[in-house]
């Protein structure tokens, strides 16, 4: 897995995420990059199964060097596509199980996973096995929604759910969390009390657009020092720039407004981290992919930062 120069045009060979080898062993990778093609709790337009593919493609697009981190993420890291996790079709407690196994085997061999969704339910069973490592985790959620619904049609876990069922399990520490980007019409006027309760960090897109990067920094300095997992629903971002998604907002996060919140929490101990919530059926011109690519390529900078930031400087 030594740092490759680019040998062949970036179009051509077997498409993996970010132009990465291929592994089915991630003993001694640093971070394994994994498909999770589920979309079985999506509660309107599905269709997130086939992210996976098509961020692999799109991100064919990505280079080598991160020039705002000053980061080689490939050269300093060892990071590998180590494919992905199969999931049942329908039967979404046994997905979930399923991935809370694949995950635990990454995060047991100190393997950071990097998983790209399918849908928001994923984020439950991956936090599942990341607590069972690191304990309750700080959180930096950026979602257009809280995912906090409680029931949906009799259905416990769904992608409205995970943060409300990761509260039950005590698999967050949410003196220690922030959702950004939160906006859109509600069900009622007591939908956001329930993260209020738990002392949940809100910042909402409207909020945010106000923060410079310095202030966002300062506003999310709470979360140094524990171990954190990092939650990108691409719905974070406005439809402009995501249309592939299956419950757009409108009033979101530009792309660089995206960006700056993940450089934002530079120098934290990121274990985990998932991207999810493209819908390739609603995508136009791969914009949401090409997007999706992006920020995994800016999580995997970012790491490698973080990562160099506490050598030199402490956590
Ligand atoms: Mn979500
Ligand atoms: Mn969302």
């Amino acid at each position: 897995l030594d740092f490759q120069p680019i040998r062949a045009p970036r179009f051509s060979q077997i498409a993996t995420f970010l132009r990465l080898p291929h592994v089915q062993d991630i003993t001694g990778l640093d971070i394994a990059v994994l498909g999770v093609p589920f979309d079985g709790g999506s509660t309107y337009r599905p269709g997130s199964r086939f992210a996976p593919r098509e961020i692999r493609q799109s991100s064919s697009l990505m280079r080598r060097y991160n020039p705002v981190l000053d980061v080689y993420p490939f050269k300093d890291l060892r990071i590998a596509d180590a494919g992905d996790i199969d999931v049942p079709i329908v039967n979404i407690e046994e997905a979930l199980s399923r991935i809370t196994a694949a995950i635990q085997t990454v995060v047991e061999a100190g393997v950071l996973p990097l998983c790209v969704g399918g849908d928001h339910s994923i984020s439950l069973p991956i936090l599942r096995a990341v607590a069972r490592r690191y304990g309750p985790v700080a959180l930096l959620h950026v979602d257009a929604h809280q995912d906090m619904w409680d029931d949906t049609f009799g259905n416990r876990y769904t992608h409205s759910s995970p943060f409300r069922r990761a509260a039950e399990e005590s698999l967050v520490d949410f003196q220690h969390a922030v959702q950004i980007g939160i906006r859109g019409s509600l069900a009622s006027k007591n939908d956001l009390d329930f993260a209020r309760e738990h002392g949940v960090k809100t910042i909402s897109a409207r909020s945010l657009a106000r923060l410079g990067p310095v202030e966002l920094r300062n506003e999310l300095a709470f979360l140094r020092g524990r171990p954190l997992y990092v939650s990108f629903d691409i719905d974070s971002v406005d439809p402009a720039y995501a249309p592939g998604t299956g419950t757009p907002e409108i009033g979101g996060l530009t792309s660089r407004e995206a960006v700056d919140v993940l450089h934002a929490v530079l120098g934290c101990k990121i274990v985990g981290a998932d991207i999810v919530e493209v819908s390739p059926p609603y995508d136009h011109g791969c914009v949401t992919a090409v997007l999706a690519a992006n920020i995994l390529f800016e999580i995997v900078s970012l790491v490698a930062a973080s990562r160099r930031h506490i050598a030199h400087q402490g956590p």
